[in-house]
């Protein structure tokens, strides 16, 4: 019994003993863990704080928006002046030096000094226009190729190309009026360029209108950008050669071109604008 008592007593002690090592290890690891939230806390603190402020201080958050908007705002009128950089326009007298193009019955007019005179004409009204650049394919008698001419278009990245010519009718002389050709199958607007012009004209001068037409010429095909090849007149037809010599005649028609390039440029403008407005929309 003795022996049982005496090892009841050692387990007593020994477990005594285990019981304040554990408290201890207990309240070290309380300790430990009141200092770890504790320097939470104070860590967490500014942004708590700052949360609940921000929660509670609903006039604060009311003026973040209002800074968010006019950031949006800000945006808009960015892309708004970008809207309003200078057009380009390629202004594009047919033909030139060793190609003549078509001529007249008497074979004394030629195309190439008629549409170089009409050409000169246009690029000098739509240069008077503020936000419009003018590049002219050729100001005098000499020749440049058609891949020249597409190229002069792509790589200044003009926004319109406009084709100056005079038609011909073959084997007769009665033909008349003015036609405005775009690409065949064009999407990118040149439809409604050849439109815009083809209208402008025939409110311009009493002509017949021919309308507007598809067709490949490879100075429409080859440009990336709404491109169109304006048909003055027929040279072929004494009549109406004789009032394409007329500079009264070769001004109005002038306007008519250039009037009918700004009113597209001025419908693209507002396109734009819309499409601009519906994405902020999405902010
Ligand atoms: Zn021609």
């Amino acid at each position: 019994m003795s022996g049982r008592k005496n090892s009841n007593n050692n387990r007593r002690k020994k477990v005594k003993p285990k019981k304040r090592k554990l408290n201890r290890k207990k309240i070290m690891l309380l300790i430990c863990f009141l200092g770890l939230f504790i320097f939470g806390i104070t860590k967490l603190k500014p942004e708590v704080s700052q949360a609940i402020k921000n929660k509670d201080d609903k006039p604060t958050a009311t003026q973040e928006n209002i800074k968010v908007e006019e950031k949006q705002f800000e945006l808009s009128d960015e892309k708004k002046e970008s809207l309003e950089k200078k057009y380009t326009i390629l202004v594009d007298p047919g033909h030139g030096g060793h190609d003549k193009g078509t001529q007249d019955g008497t074979r004394k007019i030629y195309e190439k000094d008629v549409a170089l005179e009409i050409g000169k004409k246009v690029a000098a009204k739509l240069s008077k226009q503020s936000d419009v650049q003018v590049i002219i394919s050729r100001t005098e008698d000499k020749f440049i190729s058609l891949d020249d001419r597409v190229k002069m278009a792509n790589v200044q990245n003009v926004d319109a190309l406009v084709s100056i010519h005079l038609n011909a009718e073959g084997g007769g002389s009665s033909a008349n009026g003015v036609e405005t050709y775009y690409r065949t199958g064009a999407n990118d607007g040149s439809d409604k360029l050849a439109n815009r012009i083809q209208e402008t004209i025939a409110s311009y001068i009493a002509i017949k209108d021919r309308g507007t037409r598809e067709d490949i010429y490879k100075v429409i095909k080859d440009a990336r950008m709404p491109a169109v090849l304006v048909e003055c007149g027929f040279l072929t037809n004494p009549k109406e050669s004789k009032k394409l010599l007329s500079e009264k005649y070769q001004n109005q028609l002038a306007d008519g071109i250039s009037q009918g390039v700004l009113s597209f440029l001025d419908e693209q403008s507002k396109h734009t604008k819309k499409l601009t407005l519906y994405k902020v929309s999405f902010f």
